[in-house]
C-alpha cells in the first residue's frame, strides 16, 4: 500500500529533503509539500536583497520548481491544525492533506504577543513575503518625503543589526531621507556574540549614524511612536519587529507535546517527544536533550539527518541519532558589502568575509536551482 509523507512548510531544512528525495525517491512513498507560497526566501542572503545587492530570485527558493523536479506534490495553504488520531493536517483554506508520515518546518515568527500596538503598528520581519511588501512602501515612502522619516527596528540581535544596516545603506544610496534606530531590552547589543564582534559592529553602527537604545524594553506601540520602559517616547513613522523568536499556536493545540514556549519538542531523531509519526526540524523544533538557538544555521544542517530518519520511520527501521554542533560561524553582514566573523570568542571583519559569505550564500542556492532547475538537482549532497 502506498505511504504517505508530508511536509508542512519550505523551510530550510525541508528544501534539503525534498532535494535528496529528487535524487532518490522511496518506492511505495508519496510526499507532498505543504506551505503558503511559492517561493521561499534564505534568510542568510535577505540584508543582502534589501541592502540592493541581490535580486528577489537571488534569495528565493522556487519550491513549485524544485518539488517539480524532485516528483513531490506542492500544495500552496497554510497548515492551522493536525488531527493526529485521524492522521490529516487542515490548512485555513478549509483543505485537508493525509499522511502516514508528517514533518514540521515552518520557522518562527519575532515575539510581539505582550506588547499592546505591536499586532497593528509596524512590521515583523517575518513571515518574509509580506515584510518585503512593506519595505518597497517604505522605501517609495523615503524617496517621496520632503523631511527626515523615522525608522525605528525593535531587536538588537544579528537580524536587527544586520537589517538596520542593510536600510541604511540602501536608503542613503536611493538618495530617501531617513534616521533609523535600534531598541534593545538587553544591556548589550548581540548578547550572544563575543565582545570583539560587538565592539566592531558598535563602531559601524555610530559611523552611520544609527542611533542604539539598550534597556529599553518597548511597553506600547502607537500609530507614531514607541513607549519605552523608562517613560522615552521615540517618534516613528515605520516599525520592524526583529525580536526573539515566537512559536505558531497550531503545533500546542493540535496536541503535540511543546517546549514552555510552545516549540515542538523533539529527540535526538528530530521525532516529536509525544507522537512518533510527527518529525519536526528548523526553529518551529526545540531539541530537548540539546537546546540551541533559533538559526538558520541549525535548520540547515538539520536537512540530511531529517531527510534520513524520514525514510528510516516509513520503513520501520530504527532512527539515527542527530547532535548539533556546539559552536557556529556567523557572518554578519553590514550593508555595503563588508561583513563581520563570529566563531566562538572569535571575531573579524573585512570585504573580503562580506565575499567569502556570498560565496557561501550563492553556493548554498544554486543547490536548491535558482530558476528551478534540474541541473541544480542532481548536484550531490
Ligand atoms: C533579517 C534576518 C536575518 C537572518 N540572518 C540569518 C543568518 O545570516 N544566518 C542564520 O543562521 N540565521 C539567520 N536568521 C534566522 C533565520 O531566519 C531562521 O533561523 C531560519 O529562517 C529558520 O529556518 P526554518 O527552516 O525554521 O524556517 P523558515 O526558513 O522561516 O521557513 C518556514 C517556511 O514555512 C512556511 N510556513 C510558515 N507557516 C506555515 C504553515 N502554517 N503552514 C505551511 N507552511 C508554513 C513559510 O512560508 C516558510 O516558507 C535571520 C533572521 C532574520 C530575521
Amino acid at each position: 500500500m502506498t505511504r504517505r509523507l508530508l511536509l508542512i512548510g519550505g523551510g530550510h531544512t525541508h528544501v534539503e529533503v525534498i532535494r535528496r528525495w529528487g535524487l532518490s525517491p522511496e518506492p511505495g512513498v508519496t510526499m507532498t509539500l505543504v506551505s503558503p507560497d511559492r517561493h521561499t526566501p534564505y534568510s542568510g542572503m535577505l540584508p543582502g536583497f534589501i541592502a540592493g545587492h541581490y535580486r528577489f530570485e537571488d534569495c528565493h527558493i522556487d519550491l513549485e520548481a524544485l518539488c517539480r523536479h524532485a516528483g513531490v506534490a506542492h500544495q500552496e495553504c497554510t497548515v492551522e491544525s493536525i488531527d493526529i488520531t485521524h492522521r490529516r493536517v487542515r490548512c485555513t483554506n478549509g483543505t485537508e492533506q493525509y499522511f502516514d508520515v508528517v514533518s514540521v518546518d515552518t520557522g518562527s515568527t519575532p515575539v510581539t504577543a505582550n506588547i499592546p500596538g505591536a499586532d497593528r503598528y509596524g512590521t515583523p520581519v517575518k513571515p518574509v513575503a509580506p515584510f518585503l511588501d512593506a519595505w518597497r512602501e517604505m522605501q517609495k515612502a523615503a524617496r517621496q518625503t520632503a523631511g527626515t522619516l523615522e525608522f525605528a527596528i525593535v531587536g538588537a540581535g544579528a537580524g536587527g543589526i544586520e537589517l538596520a544596516l542593510a536600510m541604511e545603506h540602501r536608503l542613503r544610496a536611493d538618495g530617501g531621507r531617513a534616521r533609523i534606530s535600534i531598541i534593545g531590552d538587553g544591556s548589550a547589543i548581540l548578547p550572544s556574540h563575543p565582545e570583539g564582534v560587538r565592539r566592531r559592529l558598535a563602531r559601524i553602527l555610530r559611523q552611520r549614524n544609527i542611533v542604539v537604545r539598550l534597556n529599553s524594553p518597548v511597553q506600547e506601540a502607537r500609530a507614531d511612536r514607541l513607549l519605552l520602559r523608562d517613560g522615552t517616547e521615540v517618534p516613528t513613522d515605520h516599525v520592524l519587529w526583529v525580536t526573539g523568536a515566537a512559536a505558531p499556536e497550531w503545533p500546542r493545540t493540535s496536541g503535540l507535546a511543546t517546549d514552555a514556549a510552545g516549540f515542538i519538542a523533539v529527540n535526538e531523531y528530530l521525532q516529536s517527544i509525544s507522537h512518533d509519526d510527527v518529525f519536526a526540524a528548523g526553529d518551529v523544533a526545540a531539541m530537548v536533550a540539546t537546546p540551541r538557538p533559533k538559526s538558520g544555521v541549525y535548520a540547515v544542517r538539520q536537512g540530511p539527518p531529517l531527510s534520513a530518519n524520514l525514510r528510516h520511520a516509513l520503513r520501520d527501521e530504527p532512527l539515527v541519532a542527530y547532535r548539533p554542533q556546539n559552536t557556529t560561524l556567523a557572518l554578519i553582514s553590514t550593508g555595503n558589502r563588508y561583513a563581520i566573523a563570529s566563531y566562538g570568542p572569535i571575531a573579524f571583519g573585512g570585504a573580503w568575509v562580506w565575499r567569502w559569505k556570498n560565496r557561501i550564500d550563492t553556493a548554498f542556492m544554486r543547490r536548491y536551482g535558482t530558476a528551478g532547475t534540474a541541473a541544480a538537482l542532481q548536484t550531490p549532497g
